[in-house]
């Protein structure tokens, strides 16, 4: 991956000396790690254009840098017109913070085997907002582009090499679970 900005070399320095500082304590990644992540979707200058690129099928993940010891990974999120996620988990915490254009996520609780979910709100993100998700407190979503006539790009960091989690995807009608791991669209240039 090589993303050639200052601004982006600053945001992983950052966010590198608050994971080595917080010692796991989520609670202040995610209350320090927002911050960081505001100041770096506040300007939309700095993303390069391939990893900006989407797909006409489906909304693509590209690995912008991933911790050398597995703890933390920042990924573009770019959605062509009209995408959506199925509904998933993560199982690590993440931070979204949107660049350009909108999305909406809708959160759920997964139900009893059977059963379907329970849909438990939706929220939609605008640039220069930032959203964090954790699993102590439920993490499970569906998340679409708001917009059916352009791309949106947010950029995600998570508590982990994000691509390589297996974690799930969920069936809104049973709640029924079929594990996933999503890998990366740049998956030729990351060694991990
Ligand atoms: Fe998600």
């Amino acid at each position: 991956m090589q993303v050639p900005s200052p601004r982006f070399d600053h945001f992983v320095r950052d966010f590198t000396r608050l994971v080595d500082e917080s010692s796991g304590d989520e609670t202040q990644v995610l209350s320090k790690g927002r911050q960081l992540l505001a100041e770096l979707i506040g300007r939309d200058d700095w993303l390069p254009d391939r990893y900006a690129q989407p797909d006409p099928q489906y909304y693509q993940q590209y690995l912008l840098h991933a911790d050398p010891d597995d703890r933390f990974s920042v990924v573009s999120f770019v959605w062509g017109p009209g995408q959506k996620t199925p509904i998933h988990n993560h199982t690590v915490w993440a931070l979204i913070g949107m660049l350009r254009g909108g999305e909406r996520a809708e959160s759920f609780e997964v139900g009893l085997p059977g059963q379907p979910m329970q849909s438990l709100g939706t929220q939609d993100l605008n640039p220069g907002t930032v959203e964090s998700l954790s699993p102590r407190v439920g993490d499970t979503h569906r998340v679409s582009n708001k917009f059916e006539d352009r791309v949106s790009i947010s950029v995600h960091v998570y508590g982990g090499n994000i691509g390589r989690i297996s974690r799930h995807v969920f069936d809104p009608k049973t709640s029924m679970r079929k594990p996933f791991v999503s890998g990366y669209s740049n998956e030729a240039e990351t060694s991990l």
